[in-house]
């Protein structure tokens, strides 16, 4: 494993396999971005909550990850699948990813996955995320309201740094306009840190706040489903507190972006492990 090296391999520029272009690309940071990959051909259905398989090939060799997918299905045919990614700096997908230049072609395939949203489920939705785990969540709501089907939402997401948030804009405008029944709670884990100086909100881990957030917004375990997203230990530790809470196991979805015990750290950094 190399650290923090340049990437100096070779993206093929063509492959039989390609069947999809990055049509566009929003930096938040100088490690988080916002990509749409869209199918050269018809476009794939996928509920939200699922992700999608992407990737090029690198010196010749294919080279692709998982990614939930952020936009609503009903948009993504034509906008581009919305992923919503943390670059790790190590020479693996991301490193080639954040070299991509615009409108190069890649490989997707999907979706997979079954983090999804129970039919006519009128319980509270209780959203738990790190970081970039927020992607599933922005699908699910951005397709409810397409559906005209809101769902009364709490939306938890938990970063190091306040400026690592995603969707801020747009979750809280639904909050601010009532466009959906939601309550958008950020918080960040080092308020301490410079590079959070000016942040007002809450402060800590998403697993030391969690069961003060149920307490405060009336979150009942029998009237409430609670999905998790992101960094595995993050996902064990508020289960346990749920757990504690009266929560039953099976109104708890999860869905880990890495297995547990390999996380960022091993890698010379603490990216979501917020
Ligand atoms: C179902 C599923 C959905 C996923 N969706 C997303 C997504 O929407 N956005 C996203 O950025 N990643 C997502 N991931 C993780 C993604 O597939 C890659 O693992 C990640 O982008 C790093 O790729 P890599 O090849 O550079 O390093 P990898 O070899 O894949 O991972 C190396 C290490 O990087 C760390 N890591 C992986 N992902 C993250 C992350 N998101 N934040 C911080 N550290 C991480 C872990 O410690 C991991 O062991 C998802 C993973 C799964 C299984």
């Amino acid at each position: 494993m190399t650290h923090n090296e340049p990437d100096r391999r070779v993206i093929d520029a063509d492959a039989p396999q390609y069947n999809a272009t990055l049509v566009k690309r929003v930096d938040l940071t100088d490690e988080l971005g916002y990509f749409w990959v869209k199918f050269e051909g018809q476009a794939t259905h996928f509920e939200p909550g699922q992700y999608m398989t992407t990737g090029v090939f690198a010196d010749g060799k294919l080279i692709q990850r998982p990614y939930s997918v952020a936009s609503a299905p009903a948009e993504a045919g034509t906008a581009g699948y919305e992923l919503f990614v943390r670059l790790v700096p190590i020479l693996r997908f991301t490193t080639l990813l954040w070299r991509l230049p615009l409108h190069h072609r890649m490989r997707m395939i999907g979706p997979k996955g079954r983090f999804l949203l129970e039919p006519n489920d009128n319980r509270t939705h209780l959203f738990v995320s790190t970081g970039t785990g927020i992607a599933p969540f922005i699908s699910m709501i951005r397709q409810s309201m397409i559906d005209s089907q809101p769902r009364k939402t709490i939306m938890l997401n938990g970063v190091s740094f306040a400026d690592e948030l995603g969707y801020v804009p747009e979750l809280e405008s639904y909050e601010r306009e009532g466009t959906y029944p939601l309550h958008y709670v950020p918080t960040v884990s080092r308020p301490s840190d410079p590079r959070n100086a000016g942040w007002q909100g809450r402060t800590g881990r998403v697993e030391a706040i969690v069961t003060d957030v149920c307490r405060e917004y009336g979150l009942r375990p029998d009237r409430t489903v609670v999905y998790i997203c992101g960094n595995p230990d993050m996902i064990l530790n508020v289960e346990r507190e749920l757990m504690a809470r009266g929560f039953p196991e099976f109104h708890v979805k999860k869905e880990l972006y890495w297995p547990k015990g390999k996380d960022a750290a091993l890698v010379g950094r603490s990216a979501d492990a917020s």
